[in-house]
């Protein structure tokens, strides 16, 4: 107890031995060098405060450097251009040509100043009285910070990565807790707006050839067992070909065909056997008028009377079916119908529109 009662003791005249002799320590010298500096606002264009008397106080804005000399109290006012809120700024007092002491000026927001953000951006910021609260309003959520005691500095940071979108509302209240400002900003946040054009199908026809052709197809037609003759076929020939008898001749008479059923209005009777060819033939029976019956052919044994007293029947046989050639109009399409997205310009939710 005794023992650290002397050092104590021992230190305490050290100390003022020192001061005595003048050999003080940098921190205890520093302390009393004077640089004091009134808050600078926004658009100020003076900075006034206090140094050593006669010093000079440079600051640097900029490129350029700025200086006043202080007078017989000390007090100095440096002339400077217009400065925003939330720079920074080093001023440097001069005692002679030896710097003597340094300080750092922050340009204060005079009410509020909000940085620059785009709809998409992930946080707002901006400047306000020192220690004001701000309370920023972002889509119906409303986020409230102190701004920095020194700077005046404000940032809101939505929660969840969120973004600022186009507007938000901004209050700042005083340090008694009264709202001296009210405000909302809208950054327009222009889309594009498209609308869509209908292209229809264009194209052209074109002539396509289908070359003639020929079919096998069965039929079953009147045979001849002795010569193999094709009796039906031989009877659409002299059709195709106009060799059936032109009646009435010599050894047939308009009686004898009246006989036959033969009438001047409606030429030949015609049977199913007929019609059956006539079907085969793809002809009108309309037009058959002055053909005679199949049955008379086959009771002739042909028109040739080749096949007389030949016996025959019904058989399969294979007729070739001739296709002539073809063409026809086949459209051809060069563009296929589409819808075009065609920009009609911009558009901000609030309604703002730009070309
Ligand atoms: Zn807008
Ligand atoms: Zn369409
Ligand atoms: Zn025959
Ligand atoms: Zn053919």
């Amino acid at each position: 107890m005794r023992r650290r009662k002397l050092t104590i003791g021992l230190l305490s005249m050290m100390m003022a031995a020192s001061v005595a002799f003048g050999i003080q320590g940098n921190d205890v010298h520093a302390a009393s060098k004077k640089l004091s500096v009134n808050r600078v606002y926004e658009n100020a264009t003076r900075i006034n405060g206090k140094t050593r008397k006669k010093n000079i106080v440079r600051v640097k804005i900029g490129k350029k450097t700025y200086k006043a000399k202080a007078n017989k109290k000390g007090k100095f006012t440096v002339k400077i251009p217009r400065v925003a809120a939330g720079k920074k700024y080093t001023l440097k007092s001069y005692k002679g040509k030896k710097l003597y002491k340094t300080k750092k000026v922050y340009v204060i927001a005079k009410k509020l100043k909000i940085n620059k953000y785009t709809p998409n951006s992930k946080s707002i910021s901006g400047y306000t009285r020192p220690s004001y609260k701000v309370k920023v309003k972002i889509a119906s959520k409303t986020y409230v910070k102190k701004a920095s005691a020194v700077t005046g500095y404000w940032k809101v940071k939505p929660d969840n990565n969120k973004k600022i979108g186009t507007t938000v509302s901004v209050k700042v209240v005083n340090t008694k807790g009264k709202t001296v400002i009210e405000t909302k900003k809208h950054v327009h946040d222009y889309k594009a707006v498209y609308k869509t054009v209908h292209h229809d199908e264009a194209g052209h026809y074109e002539t396509v050839e289908a070359p003639a052709w020929d079919e096998t197809v069965q039929r079953r037609h009147q045979v001849c067992f002795v010569c193999g003759r094709d009796k039906t076929q031989d009877f659409i020939d002299s059709i195709n070909n106009k060799t059936y008898p032109q009646l009435p001749n010599e050894y047939f008479t308009i009686d004898d065909m009246k006989e036959q059923g033969w009438t001047e209005e409606a030429g030949w009777p015609h049977y199913n056997s007929d019609y059956a060819i006539y079907k085969e033939m793809g002809v009108n029976p309309e037009d058959m008028k002055d053909v005679p019956p199949f049955g008379m052919y086959l009771a002739s044994g042909g028109w040739d009377g080749h096949c007389d007293g030949h016996n025959y029947g019904s058989q399969t046989v294979d007729v070739t079916v001739h296709h002539e050639a073809t063409t026809k109009q086949v459209w051809k399409v060069d563009q296929k119908s589409y819808d075009e997205k065609v920009l009609v310009g911009y558009k901000c939710d609030c309604g703002s529109v730009k070309e």
